[in-house]
């Protein structure tokens, strides 16, 4: 049963401290909200933290269209609601099952019926109540003779609809909309056997590891490049509902060193709303290859750096890069382009070769599977096969080719050599330094006290 009455919570939410303080002024039944809501949306890294903390309510005018409503929402002020004065008002939330309908409802709140059927005849909005879903929530709020005074209709985490007695025995309707609190959150890590590892160490989820990979995906090899001490920094927003985190949102600005050599890269969100990833001079990040073929998820897992280096020296000559990987993993195609070649040989096993614009070819060896055929126009990052061992291969891995005009090229120096995707335009530099430049300056920022701290030690 989720049914208590309790006093009603303190709408004096806003006063409390954004530096997210211990105190649990929720009422139970409000943490009971909480925790029946937290089943329906996926947050995979919520903490079981419950404290209160400022949250924006932007009300949505109801159908009355009396603005005036609003001053009974502000989160800020402790505004007595309309009707109710000073008087303690008793608050009954109850849960919806399947199967209830609005009578079973008010009967478990112990709410006369005729004041449902004022409350249903009060106005379009009210006949949603008719349509109740399982998982929804009622919260009845009643003066001391038992009279309801408002009712909420709570149909997810984010939204409500109130409905508040006005005079005599209507009630007006308003949609309260609750928006979650963004912060900027930074992370630093440094890498001692793989990527995932380090991220999962610094705090970061592997969606946001592979989001801050994917950035970086035209100019580092995340299966072979990856060394002992490489680092990142990253800022990324986190984002905060009732002092509870529910997720994550984009990667703002971040910065990978590499084997000595840093690359960063900025969020920018151009003018016609498109968001992309950038460096700080304004040239994209996506080029017109990726650097590894494969998705690196299911390989860095087993990040060794002996493994990955080349098993087959003994084959010569060796003109392309050897991926071992496990048998299945999805293989892509770093470019777009058109499949000239899905075959078998007794040497290549399954095959693809696919031509990218007039001058690049690529090819990949030795699949267990082909998923595209020749002919086929292909997208980057597109899987057209998956790691085997078909042909001459001791092992399971992916043969990598990457040819110029017909001559094999080592992949790591031509790529970033190769055309790059467009930069920001020169008429949109202004705009884009105003917007990116002070996530950099903050990315600097978080940087620096650390490095700061680094030198007090080693001086
Ligand atoms: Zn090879």
């Amino acid at each position: 049963m989720q049914n208590h009455r309790k006093p009603i919570p303190n709408p004096r939410i806003g006063a409390l401290s954004k530096h997210f303080p211990r105190v649990h002024a929720l009422t139970a039944g409000v943490a009971v909200f909480v925790l029946v809501l937290a089943v329906f949306i996926p947050t995979p890294e919520v903490e079981a933290r419950r404290m209160p903390l400022p949250v924006k309510l932007s009300p949505v005018t109801g159908e009355t269209g009396e603005a005036h409503l609003d001053t009974t929402l502000a989160p800020h002020q402790a505004v007595p609601l309309a009707s109710a004065g000073t008087e303690a008002l008793q608050s009954l939330s109850l849960k919806i099952r399947n199967g209830d309908t609005l009578t079973d409802l008010f009967k478990r709140a112990k709410v006369h019926a005729s004041e449902m059927y004022h409350l249903l005849g009060s106005g379009r909005e009210a006949k949603q109540l008719a349509r109740l879903a399982p998982g929804e929530e009622l919260t009845f709020l009643l003066n001391p003779e038992g009279q309801l005074q408002r009712l909420e209709l709570h149909k997810d985490r984010l939204s409500q609809v109130r409905f508040t007695r006005t005079t005599g025995n209507t009630f007006k309707h308003t949609l309260v909309q609750r928006e979650p609190d963004s912060h900027p959150a930074y992370r630093h890590g440094e890498i001692s056997s793989s990527l995932f590892v380090a991220g999962s160490e610094a705090g970061l989820s592997d969606s946001l590891i592979m989001e801050m990979a994917d950035v970086f995906s035209s100019d580092i090899d995340f299966a072979l490049d990856i060394r002992k001490g490489d680092s990142f920094s990253i800022m990324f927003e986190e984002k905060f509902f009732d002092g509870e985190k529910i997720g994550n949102g984009p990667i703002l600005a971040v910065s990978f060193t590499n084997q000595g050599r840093t690359y960063s890269a900025v969020r920018y969100v151009d003018n016609k709303g498109d968001a992309n990833y950038f460096t700080p001079e304004g040239k994209s990040m996506r080029k017109a290859f990726i650097r590894t073929p494969l998705d690196i998820v299911r390989i860095s897992s087993h990040f060794n750096p002996r493994r990955l280096h080349p098993v087959f020296k003994s084959r010569r000559p060796h003109n392309g890069t050897d991926y071992a990987a496990p048998r299945g993993t999805p293989v892509y195609a770093t470019g777009d382009g058109r499949v000239i070649a899905s075959s078998y040989s007794k040497a290549n096993g399954n095959y693809i070769f696919i031509q990218h614009g007039e001058r690049y070819v690529t090819r990949y060896l030795h699949l267990t599977k082909r998923k595209v055929k020749k002919g086929q126009r292909v997208q980057q990052r597109q899987v057209i096969g998956t790691v085997g061992s078909t042909g001459y291969a001791t092992g399971p891995h992916l043969h990598y080719e990457f040819l110029v005009d017909g001559r094999h090229r080592n992949p790591a120096t031509i790529v970033r050599k190769l055309p790059k995707a467009k930069s920001v335009p020169t008429s949109e530099m202004t705009r884009f330094k105003n917007q990116t430049q002070p996530l950099l300056a903050k990315l600097a920022s978080y940087q620096g006290p650390a490095l700061a701290k680094l030198d007090e030690n080693n001086p």
